[in-house]
């Protein structure tokens, strides 16, 4: 049996991502940082399903030694990891006039040198099974920033360029890494924009309506099982960058 750690997996995307994996029959590392009941739902919700192979792991990905302490729990529960998908992220916004040190490093922090850290990890494990698979969710804001977001736009432009250096030092390893941009979903976070910024976001989609949430999961699915794709990033959208 395959597995995965995915990481913010108890609200929004993540949590559909560990649905989807959970149905394709992956072994779940289903990790959160403040909601241990969601999280737990979430596992529920995989054995519901008929996959009885499901585990919550809290961790703040902000702590390098707990996300050591993570994936050491991977292998101790499976004895192995195959995917990896760095899915928790987090916004601040506020113009660059207005933004806070604690609003810049908050973002940065769990953005970017949370994945390092989860990709650090990962890689001394795959590394040495010559296989694997690391899926980073970024943003379409890493291309084209939005207004009030620099900390988040800067911070998923930053993990694009993360994903094509590991890629390059992790291929020798057979292993993959790839960048993956989501549409608009109306998640916990997207819920913080106001009404007339969601309208216009969804008036730039070509389809007039944003992807939905199973086809973003279907790409990632793909990419997990892909293991000659590697170093590339895919706008999962209909908004032209
Ligand atoms: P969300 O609903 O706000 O969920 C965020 C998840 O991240 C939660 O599971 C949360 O855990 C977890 N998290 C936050 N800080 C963490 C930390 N320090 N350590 C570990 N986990 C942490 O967000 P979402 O909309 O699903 O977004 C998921 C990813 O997609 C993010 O990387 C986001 O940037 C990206 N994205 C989203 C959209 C969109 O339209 N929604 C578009 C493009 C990209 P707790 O529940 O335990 O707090």
């Amino acid at each position: 049996m395959k597995t995965v750690l995915i990481t913010g997996a108890s609200r929004g995307i993540g949590k559909a991502l560990a649905l989807a994996f959970g149905r394709a029959g992956y072994a779940v590392g289903v990790n959160y940082h403040k909601e241990k009941a969601k999280a737990e739902a979430v596992v529920q919700e995989i054995f519901e399903a008929g996959n009885k192979e499901g585990e919550v792991l809290a961790c703040d990905v902000r702590d390098s030694i707990k996300v050591r302490q993570m994936m050491d729990a991977m292998l101790v529960r499976w004895g192995r990891l195959d995917v990896l998908v760095n899915n928790a992220g987090i916004t601040r916004d506020r113009t660059i006039l207005k933004m806070t040190n604690g609003e810049w490093n908050d973002v940065i922090d769990v953005n970017l040198s949370g994945v390092f850290w989860c990709v650090r990890e990962a890689a001394r494990l795959m590394s040495k099974e010559k296989h694997g698979s690391i899926i980073n969710i970024a943003s379409i804001m890493a291309l084209r920033p939005g207004f009030g977001n620099a900390n988040y736009s800067a911070s998923k432009a930053g993990l694009i360029a993360l994903t094509k250096a590991a890629a390059k030092e992790l291929g020798r390893f057979h292993v993959t890494v790839n960048a993956v941009l989501p549409g608009f979903h109306e998640t916990d976070m997207a819920s913080e924009l106001p009404a007339e910024h969601k309208k216009k976001l969804l008036e730039e989609h070509l389809t007039g309506q944003s992807t939905t949430i199973a086809d973003l999961c279907r790409v990632v699915l793909e990419l997990a099982q892909n293991a000659s794709v590697s170093g590339q990033v895919f706008n999962v959208d209909s908004r032209i960058v």
